[in-house]
């Protein structure tokens, strides 16, 4: 167990897409430095999840990153509490921006496994309602995906990739562990959903309750259920462990646009849309 909780200034969210490796050291374009691992911390929500902290240039070590595994998800938490434990470790570690991954089912129809979306909203119908770490904030979901964090991956998607790459979509969150019925996603096509997933909540109000930037990036990794044909197991087999390394490499490069590209200053309202809240 770790007692203090060092300085970083971006997190990273690991989660299916970038399961079957070890985020960022696997990758052949990683020319940073790991400067800490397994990084457990006692948090008001349990014992959080190892994190790594790593530096992705070693010539500029004060750009630090925090990332841990598969949304902080295992057996014996609560996926709700995971969340908590991973958010209150990036507001002690001064987090700032934060980049997420992770599989989705494809809801529109002209989208396919393997296509990339960097949505621009979301609907929640999880019924976690374990969703903050008790700050009172008035949080604003306008606009909850970074609009400049989203705009850096999807110049780092189009970089590293001739796949399609979305740069909006709605996410519609459900509860899980389970996949929907067929209903439930004709229902959610009706209220047009592009793509549905069990992740971006509640890190989306995790994030705007830190004060940090948010955006994911997901990779479609079947059909949802009555859309188009019948998924496959072996294909979503395939995905799970073939797209690994893309998905990875888009993360670097994301991040080293973050640092060094000055043409994409930073232009969102994301710390505006956290106020104080009336109610004290
Ligand atoms: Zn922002």
């Amino acid at each position: 167990m770790n007692e203090k909780i060092p300085q970083a200034n971006t997190g990273v969210i690991g989660g299916s897409s970038t399961f079957s490796l070890q985020f960022p050291e696997d990758l052949p374009s990683f020319k940073g430095r790991i400067l800490e691992r397994n990084l457990i911390f006692d948090t008001p929500f349990g014992e959080s999840p190892p994190f790594i902290l790593f530096t992705p240039d070693k010539e500029k070590e004060d750009n630090k990153i925090i990332t841990c595994k598969m949304h902080g998800w295992r057996s014996g938490v609560r996926r709700g509490d995971a969340s908590r434990q991973i958010f209150w470790v990036f507001k002690e570690a001064g987090v700032k921006n934060i980049l997420a991954e992770g599989g989705v089912g494809a809801i529109n129809h002209l989208l396919n496994p393997r296509d990339i979306v960097i949505p621009h909203d979301y609907m929640d119908f999880s019924l976690r309602k374990d969703v903050s770490l008790g700050s009172e904030y008035l949080l604003i979901m306008r606009e909850a995906l970074c609009p400049h964090l989203r705009k850096i991956f999807f110049k780092a998607a189009g970089n590293l990739s001739s796949r399609k790459v979305f740069d909006r979509g709605i996410y519609v969150n459900t509860e899980g562990r389970h996949f929907e019925s067929p209903s439930e996603i004709d229902m959610f096509s009706q209220m047009k959903a592009d793509v549905v997933g069990q992740s971006i909540c509640p890190e989306v109000y995790l994030s705007r309750e830190i004060g940090a930037c948010y955006s994911g990036l997901y990779l479609v990794v079947n059909f949802a259920e009555g859309v188009v044909k019948d998924w496959e197991h072996e294909e979503l087999k395939d995905i799970f462990y073939n797209e690994a390394p893309l998905i990875g490499e888009i993360l670097l490069e994301a991040l080293s646009f973050l640092f060094e590209d000055k043409s994409l200053k930073k232009e969102c309202n994301c710390e505006d849309l956290r106020k104080k809240t009336l109610l004290t």
